[in-house]
């Protein structure tokens, strides 16, 4: 026979082994279920020339001189928390801590850079990766043909190739490329001012959600695809907000510059439902674009109509 005391033993240890079955089963269920999945962070939102902007001394910089406050032009990096790897989009003049972000702050190593085109806030960083500075050893550079032949031919992008800092893997219009498990890539042409390259935005696919990251685009007429239906069946979608307005640059000629205004694309995304305007996010802002500021009365604008500013850090999971 057993003594009550036996029985609360032989009760106690049941609990414990209970205990033990329950606790290694939501350690295995956390190591299942954590949130390592892969994500999209937006390392800056400023137009090529960044913020302050040169030779600006209008209210919009003036004061950013002196401080660290202003914006770093656009890029965003693809982090992939299982596999510690990680990509940037875009090798911007703020590639330094861009890539010091993507590194320390995610704890991921870079495992290559895709360009969108040849204008200075896009490719300009790459001379980062050289001898005069990172003498990074054949650092992958995503590129379409155009893009590819004008780094190979022109200096000093071709000495980076020669010295083996970089490397280029050829990318084609519509070809996804696998870069992890259940996570693709996609480059798409868009027209914009193409004087040494091509233009791609790109379409980042993961494995419950995708994201289209378009910094650069003349205007959506333009475009033979439709960006009305691409939000609808997108996610996220990172657009062209360099400029605000029609009379942003009273100085200088719109036509040579051309850009989707906000207020023109809020117009031709407006057909949309709440919840698929929602997921647009207004990127590669100009200095001069009064919504880069927080808190401003055009930002408000946007956020009335139920769209979105990109900010620096912002994360999408995919
Ligand atoms: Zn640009
Ligand atoms: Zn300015
Ligand atoms: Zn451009």
């Amino acid at each position: 026979m057993h003594s009550l005391l036996d029985v609360q033993k032989g009760y106690s240890y049941k609990t414990l082994i209970l205990m033990r079955n329950l606790l290694t089963t939501m350690i295995l269920l956390g190591i299942l279920f954590s949130n390592d999945s892969p994500y999209v962070v937006v390392l800056g939102i400023a137009q090529d020339g960044g913020m302050p902007h040169a030779g600006c001394e209008k209210t919009c910089c003036k004061g950013l001189w002196m401080t660290n406050n202003g914006e770093k032009v656009s890029c965003i990096g693809i982090v992939d928390p299982r596999t510690k790897k990680s990509w940037m989009i875009d090798a911007t003049p703020d590639l330094p801590e861009q890539l010091r972000t993507l590194t320390l702050i995610h704890k991921t190593e870079l495992a290559g850079i895709f360009l969108t085109h040849a204008h200075m806030g896009h490719y300009i960083g790459l001379l980062q990766l050289g001898r005069e500075v990172m003498g990074a050893e054949n650092i992958p550079i995503f590129a379409m043909p155009k893009m590819k032949s004008f780094l190979e031919n022109n200096g000093p992008w071709s000495q980076l190739l020669e010295l083996e800092n970089i490397k280029i893997e050829s990318l084609k219009d519509g070809k996804e490329l696998k870069i992890g498990k259940q996570l693709f890539i996609e480059p798409f042409l868009v027209p914009h001012r193409d004087e040494y390259s091509e233009t791609v935005g790109y379409r980042i696919m993961g494995p419950e959600k995708s994201l289209i990251y378009i910094p650069d685009i003349d205007k959506w007429g333009k475009w033979e695809q439709n960006i009305f239906q691409i939000v609808m069946n997108i996610d996220i979608a990172l657009i062209d907000g360099t400029f605000f307005s029609q009379d942003e640059l009273p100085h200088r000629n719109m036509n040579e510059i051309p850009h989707p205004f906000i207020t023109e694309s809020i117009e031709t995304l407006f057909g949309l439902s709440t919840p698929h305007r929602n997921k647009v996010h207004f990127i590669h802002l100009n200095h001069s674009n009064p919504a880069i500021k927080r808190d401003s009365a055009a930002g408000n604008y946007i956020t009335s109509k139920r769209f979105n500013i990109a900010r620096e850090n912002n994360q999408f999971n995919l």
